[in-house]
Order: structure tokens, then C-alpha cells, then sequence
């Protein structure tokens, strides 16, 4: 599969420098020209390119305050933005820089050196996203780990109370973990906790479901916008799903193979419910599976 360019959107109020700039550029980049800023705010919010390069003199609204409006946008924040100006003087630089700009070109420009710049900027970005995206990913399984986990649950609980949506959220443990361990060895043990999570992953249906590994043989299951039969059906399936691998564990007390229990719990929130007390309910039902071990126990949580 053909790797897709990174997309720069190059903004100058003068075509003779967006023609100049874009064929500079258009055979390693997707390149989108804008003359003026309005066009940029809105663009920027529906491209997301990857790297905006910025007048600074231009008619109704200049480069300062187009970046001042896309920083304090949260969805055109994170958007790298680069000067490129007639404007030369050391305070000009030192403007653009702290209104948040990653660099800042002064005209006249050597061709060669701004694509350089352009490349060196985009493989810094490149490079960022990368360990952003390392940082929320469990080493061991590959799923999404404790962080991504807390940053999810938090932002699909939200957008639950806003929209009045049914939450579910499931906690699961691998039944007699501990004496598998024991028994096959701990590299036995991380190949296990491998297959359940890819398997847990593999089940989500929606691309809003979110299996992460919790810590140690625990994992969560968020499961927004699911209402409570569908939810109850799932997790039922994901136990069955776990025993069709049919791993050996004969030091299990309650099969011979490896199986799992899940607790887990629906709540329509509303601003007076708190997360913490319905993280708590789902883990006192994960205790309660637990009592019987390979099975799965749904409930309803209504704010103490
Ligand atoms: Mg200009």
C-alpha cells in the first residue's frame, strides 16, 4: 500500500508565492493553498493537515492572529504551524515563535533550505506522534495500556453524561492466574495474557469499544453508548470466546482450561453521578464473579 503524503497547507495572500511554494513542494507532499485566514481556520479544521505554513502580511486577517486561532482551537492545536515572511527583524521571530510556531523563515528564502526545514519539522512531528502513540500502548499485549485507558474512560464518560447515553464498563480477570504462572512459567503466562487480549480485541465490535490491560491479568472493557442486554450479551460471548482457546490449565479450580471473569455494570450518567463511585460498583461486581470464577456478572448502577 502507497504511503500517504503528509498534507501541508500553505497560506499566502500572493499567488505568485503559493505557485512558487506549492511546486516546491507538490512532489513529496499533498499540498492544499489558501489565500487568505478565514479559509485557513476552516480548512485547517476539516483537513487536519499535518504542517501549516504561514504568511504573516495578509489583508483582514494576519498570520499572528490566524495562529492565535487555531492554538486556541482544541481541535487545530496540535497542528504544526510555520511562519514564512517578508517580516525579518529579530522581534518579529520572536513573536511568531511565542504565539507557538515550531519555526519562522524570513523571504527572500533559499528553495532548498525550506524543504529541508519542511522535512526536518514533519519527521519531528512524525517522530512525536510516535511515542505519544508508544506511551499509551501495553508493552507486553499491544493493547491500549493503564494511561489510555484512564484518558478513555474519562472523555466516553463525559460524552455520556453530555449526551445522556447508557455507559458500560466491564473489569476482567483470568481465573487462577497466579497458579498458572506457578506452573507453566512466567513466559507461559505472557503468552497467555497475549491470546486473551488480542482475543478480547478482536471480539469489539464498534470502533468506540476499548479493551485495555489494567495491570497484571486484569483488563477493562468500555463499551459507550452499549444498553444493558447488549452489553450482557458481549461479555458472555468474550468468556466463551476465552475457553474456545482452550488452553491448558490444569491447576485452575474450576476448569481445566484457562478462563476468565467479568464483572460489569450499565449506568446512564448524568452530571450528579460520579465516575469514581461507578468504577467502584464494577469492581465490587467483578468480586462477585469472582466467587464463582468463569462467568459474568452484569448489573445496573444507580448513584448511591
Ligand atoms: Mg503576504
Amino acid at each position: 500500500m502507497a504511503e500517504e503524503k503528509p498534507r501541508i497547507l500553505i497560506v499566502d495572500d500572493e499567488t505568485f508565492n503559493l505557485q512558487f511554494l506549492a511546486e516546491l513542494l507538490i512532489n513529496d507532499y499533498d499540498i492544499s493553498p489558501v489565500k487568505d485566514g478565514k479559509k485557513t481556520l476552516n480548512l485547517a479544521e476539516s483537513l487536519l493537515p499535518d504542517l501549516i505554513i504561514l504568511d504573516v502580511v495578509m489583508p483582514d486577517m494576519d498570520g499572528y492572529t490566524v495562529i492565535r486561532a487555531l492554538k486556541a482551537n482544541p481541535k487545530t492545536r496540535h497542528i504544526p504551524v510555520i511562519f514564512l515572511t517578508s517580516l525579518d527583524s529579530d522581534k518579529d521571530e520572536e513573536k511568531g515563535l511565542s504565539l507557538g510556531a515550531l519555526d519562522y523563515i524570513s523571504k527572500p528564502f533559499h528553495p532548498a533550505i525550506v524543504k529541508a526545514r519542511v522535512n526536518n519539522i514533519l519527521e519531528l512531528v512524525q517522530h512525536r506522534k510516535l511515542v505519544e502513540k508508544v506511551a499509551m500502548l501495553d508493552g507486553l499485549t499491544g493493547i491500549p495500556n493503564r494511561r489510555a485507558y484512564d484518558d478513555r474512560l474519562l472523555s466516553e464518560w463525559k460524552r455520556a453524561c453530555r449526551n445522556g447515553e447508557p455507559f458500560s464498563l466491564a473489569f476482567v480477570d483470568v481465573d487462577f492466574f497466579k497458579l498458572y504462572n506457578d506452573t507453566y512459567g512466567h513466559a507461559a503466562g505472557d503468552l497467555a495474557l497475549k491470546k486473551v487480549a488480542l482475543t478480547l480485541n478482536r471480539i469489539l465490535k464498534r470502533s468506540s469499544d476499548f479493551v485495555a490491560r489494567y495491570g497484571g491479568e486484569e483488563f477493562a472493557l468500555i463499551l459507550p453508548n452499549m444498553p444493558f442486554q447488549d452489553a450482557q450479551a458481549f461479555v458472555e460471548r468474550a468468556c466463551r470466546e476465552i475457553c474456545n482457546l482452550a488452553m491448558e490449565h490444569k491447576a485452575s479450580k474450576v476448569e481445566k482450561i484457562i478462563t476468565i471473569s467479568i464483572g460489569g455494570a450499565t449506568a446512564t450518567p448524568t452530571l450528579n453521578h460520579h465516575l469514581a463511585d461507578f468504577t467502584g460498583h464494577v469492581d465490587k461486581i467483578l468480586y462477585l464473579a469472582k466467587e464463582t470464577r468463569n462467568r459474568s456478572v452484569w448489573s445496573y448502577f444507580r448513584q448511591p
